[in-house]
């Protein structure tokens, strides 16, 4: 067993504190990382503070890792000691059902493996995700991150791009087409970079008028403001697609007024209930409403490719992991542009917990 330490939270309603855990020795088929970078999703909070209902504690988040390999397994081609790698948001799958051999392992009939909540295929060991040291993990789940690329602002593709760029790519946005995306985080600022890059025509959709003024910084061609309801009307039947990630249940009928002839809005957010949906909303204009998990192995790799070929980063602003239950409460409310990194060398600089 390899010895590691983190971060964990302990139940929903504790804070997160220093934990030391093991990990299983790197096989044949492994890769062990020293982690450099590890992005807050609002999935680990979610998830820290069971609002789906499936959390396992001790819980180590984190799911956006970027760090160097130190070693690796006598199997393994990828990667040599010294490489750049990231991991995102699943470290194993059966890769043999229908969705893994299209590559679409985050579909795996018998459940992908998440880095973390979760346990390791065929133990009842727990996985632990990449507020830690170090991580062991089967080099198909691994990625390589060019060195061109500003390593901190990186590990936020491992989730929150890759989240974006699927779904995009899945509908073919491109140009000619008018896209929205709507909610301003962390998801959300990727997409709109990702949907520029690829030349449609953006629409940054957000509460905040405030940080929409950014968006046009970030690609967007124009900014609306859902809470106003004049501007929502002037962009009514006009878009071709929508990417949807608000994190919580809501009201998803003014988006779909947005949407024109067989338009679509991908949901890539609210994982609980939406508020009922009137059939004359998608039967009026052939629309459809769709939903959209992460991204295989291979189209993360082509992410991360495109994402060194056009200059693509997240905006981050880094926290010592010492700050992270901080960095949890600004993110309930909206205050952060747009990605929390965690600079894992704040760990190293502390105290091990005596064993
Ligand atoms: P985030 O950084 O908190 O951003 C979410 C944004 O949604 C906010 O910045 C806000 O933008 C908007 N928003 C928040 N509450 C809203 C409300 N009540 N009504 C309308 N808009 C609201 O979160 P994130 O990390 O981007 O994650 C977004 C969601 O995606 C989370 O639920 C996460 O669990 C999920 N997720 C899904 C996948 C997947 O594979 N499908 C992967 C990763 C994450 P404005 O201020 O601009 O309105
Ligand atoms: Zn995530």
């Amino acid at each position: 067993m390899i010895q590691a330490r983190g971060y964990a939270a302990h139940s929903t309603d504790t804070p997160l504190v220093p934990f030391s855990f093991t990990r299983r020795e790197p096989g044949d088929d492994d890769v062990l990382i020293d982690i450099l970078y590890s992005g807050i999703c609002h999935s680990d909070l979610h998830q820290a503070r069971g609002d789906w209902g499936n959390s396992v504690y001790p819980m180590v988040p984190g799911h956006e890792i970027v760090g160097r390999v130190t070693q690796v397994g006598k199997n393994v081609s990828k990667f040599k000691t010294g490489d750049y790698a990231g991991v995102g948001c699943m470290v194993d799958s059966c890769l043999h059902c229908k969705a893994c051999r299209l590559n679409l392992e985050q579909y795996c009939e018998e459940g992908a493996t998440l880095t973390y909540n979760d346990k390791e295929r065929g133990s009842d060991q727990l996985t632990f995700g990449g507020y830690s040291d170090r991580i062991v993990v089967k080099e198909h789940f691994a990625v390589k991150v060019s060195d061109k690329l500003d390593l901190k602002a990186v590990a936020p593709l491992l989730c929150a791009g890759i989240t974006t760029y699927s779904p995009l790519r899945h509908w073919k946005v491109g140009p000619g087409q008018k896209v929205g995306v709507i909610g301003l985080g962390g998801l959300g600022h990727m997409g709109v970079k990702f949907a520029h890059a690829m030349g449609a025509h953006v629409v940054m959709i957000t509460t905040s008028a405030d940080k929409g003024r950014d968006a046009k910084r970030l690609g967007a061609d124009d900014v609306l403001v859902s809470r106003d309801a004049d501007a929502m009307a002037a962009h009514a039947g006009t878009f071709d697609f929508l990417l949807n990630t608000v994190p919580v249940s809501h009201d998803v009928n003014p988006y779909l007024a947005l949407l024109g002839l067989n338009g679509t809005m991908a949901l890539v957010g609210a994982l609980t209930p939406l508020d009922p949906i009137p059939g004359a909303n998608l039967i009026m204009g052939r629309k459809s409403i769709a939903g959209s998990a992460i991204g295989g192995m291979e189209e993360t790799q082509e992410m991360m490719d495109f994402c060194a070929e056009h200059g693509i980063v997240s905006d981050v602003e880094m926290v010592p992991i010492q700050s992270v239950n901080e960095a949890y409460e600004r993110l309930i409310k909206n205050d952060v542009k747009y990605r929390f990194v965690i600079d894992m060398a704040s760990l190293a600089a502390e105290q091990p917990l005596a064993a």
